[in-house]
């Protein structure tokens, strides 16, 4: 990968040099350089967000179908540069090449649907009798800061890109330091579709993150990523009364019914839990069976998961990469080593593909912890990384009490061969999205589910004509007909 690679900043559909770069090294080959990011200061950040505003003025007044034309257009375009974007996210993110691949043809087609659902979400709204008539028109907001995690960064960007485009804002993004390179690419080339100052992005330290989500002419702060963070943008956000929109962590509970066929589900849970080495905010964090059936569960999920083959994400033949950073390999480690100290038994598993590059990446085996206590920190935290724990449990009503007994509630799956009996737990299930037999999708696609977290794992949802009305204020306009003029 070509060392000189560097990325500005964009404001204004200008590339803005900073006078700090940050070296971008490679989750799974510390020695290797990916390239340099530019620092942002609070000075970009007021320029990037006056830019919005200035452009806000005309792009408000343009038709949805207008927006939603240029949309269609990044689609195609972003599509189209799958085999540049690809390789960068892997390198600077750790995610295997395919689900890089994946993660630019879901971006692209976030914002085909979310142009599919605009149609619905703009059929005028009026009543009208003969004292009068009502119009309830859907105003946009004005500039929108869109705060990215490292982990989906593509799909995460486009997530809040769409919606707040299409409905007539504009945008500021900070990417995460541990994922900005392939956002930055992408939206320097969406951006030359749009009007100046349309999309903008801004990546730096806590200053940026600090001065975005306090300055005045910012009205709404989409923000994916941790519950703590999330907790300070929204004190930043109080000085001003931003309205915001919180997509934050979860501890997703799986629970395994008795009569579930455990060798057709166990693989499809190891996959939904393992995928992108754990580190997805939908991924099964744990995993509730009953007891008469708990140790062939336990069996067929070692046996699976240790056919994952730990490497790097350039590597095709690598099904699991590097988790993303120091601190999260860091955090991942010392969770694995105090449950190996608890009661509880951890296996390690999976092969190591180029076992003289495991200590120049943030390699971790993939583990199963098996028989830990209910409140032992590897069930109630959310370990986002390769690391899973199963809980016997011995009646239904207990698993479903011990899947709610959090302040998370992201999504959840329940396993069953029985339609019914599961779809009674499902509907018990605290939860912003619960799966029957699956996980972290619908059948139809998420097109047709608000995707949201409830009680602290967010605010408001995305998708769905709901997602939209994140980025709108209504505006009732009301006619009085003149009732005493006479013919
Ligand atoms: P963080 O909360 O650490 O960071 C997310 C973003 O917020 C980064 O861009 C970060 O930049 C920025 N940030 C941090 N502090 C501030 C601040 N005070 N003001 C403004 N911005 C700030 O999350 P991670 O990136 O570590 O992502 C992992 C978390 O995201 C997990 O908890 C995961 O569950 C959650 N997540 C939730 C999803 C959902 O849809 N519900 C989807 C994906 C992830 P910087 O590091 O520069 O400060």
């Amino acid at each position: 990968m070509n060392k000189e690679l560097s990325i500005n900043l964009l404001i204004n559909n200008n590339e803005v040099k900073a006078e700090v770069y940050r070296e971008v090294r490679d989750p799974g080959r510390l020695t290797d350089v990916v390239g340099s990011v530019a620092v942002g200061t609070a000075e970009h950040v007021d320029q990037a967000v006056r830019a919005a505003h200035h452009a806000f003025q005309s792009w408000k007044k343009a038709d949805w179908t207008e927006r939603a034309a240029l949309l269609l257009k990044a689609a195609d375009l972003l599509e189209g540069e799958i085999s540049t974007l690809a390789p960068i996210l892997t390198r600077e993110a750790g995610i295997l090449i395919s689900g890089s691949r994946g993660e630019v043809v879901g971006a692209a087609n976030v914002l085909r649907t979310t142009v599919e659902l605009a149609e619905s979400f703009y059929r005028p709204n009026q009543m009208e009798d003969d004292k009068g008539w009502i119009s309830v028109e859907k105003k946009p907001m004005g500039v929108v800061a869109g705060i990215i995690p490292w982990n989906a960064p593509l799909l995460i960007c486009m997530g809040k890109l769409a919606p707040v485009l299409i409905t007539g804002n504009t945008i500021v993004i900070k990417p995460s330091p541990f994922a900005s390179m392939a956002v930055t690419l992408a939206m320097q080339k969406i951006a030359d579709l749009f009007p100046p100052g349309v999309i903008n992005v801004v990546h730096g330290d806590a200053e940026v993150g600090n001065v975005l989500t306090t300055h005045p002419l910012v009205r709404k702060i989409t923000f994916t990523g941790g519950g703590q963070t999330a907790k300070n943008v929204m004190k930043a956000a109080s000085e001003t009364l931003k309205s915001v929109h919180f997509e934050l962590g979860g501890n997703d509970p799986a629970i395994v019914l008795d009569d579930a066929d455990l060798e057709e589900i166990i693989p499809q849970i190891a996959d939904a839990a393992f995928r992108r080495s754990g580190q997805i905010c939908i991924a099964i964090k744990r995993v509730y069976i009953p007891e008469k059936i708990y140790s062939s569960a336990c069996e067929i999920m070692c046996d699976y998961v240790n056919k994952l083959i730990v490497g790097h994400g350039m590597n095709e033949h690598a099904t699991l990469g590097p988790v993303n950073n120091e601190m999260q390999f860091n955090f991942i480690k010392k969770l694995v080593e105090s449950t190996k100290q608890s009661n509880a038994k951890v296996v390690e598993l999976g092969t190591k593909l180029e076992p003289d590059q495991w200590e120049n990446g943030y390699y971790l085996q993939p583990a199963i912890v098996i028989d830990p206590d209910h409140d032992q920190a590897v069930v109630t935290c959310e370990q986002f990384g390769p690391v899973l724990p199963l809980i016997p449990y011995r009646t239904e009503q207990e698993a479903i009490f011990y899947a709610n007994n959090m302040e998370l509630g992201l999504a959840s799956s329940v396993w069953s061969s029985d339609e019914e009996r599961a779809l009674a737990v499902a509907r018990e299930i605290e939860a912003g999205l619960t799966s029957i037999n699956g996980a972290g999708s619908t059948p139809l696609g998420l097109k047709y589910a608000p995707f949201g977290g409830r009680k602290q794992s967010g605010i408001g949802v995305e998708r769905t004509e709901l997602g939209l009305a994140e980025f709108i204020e209504y505006h009732s306009l009301n006619f009085h007909k003149r009732t005493n003029v006479s013919k």
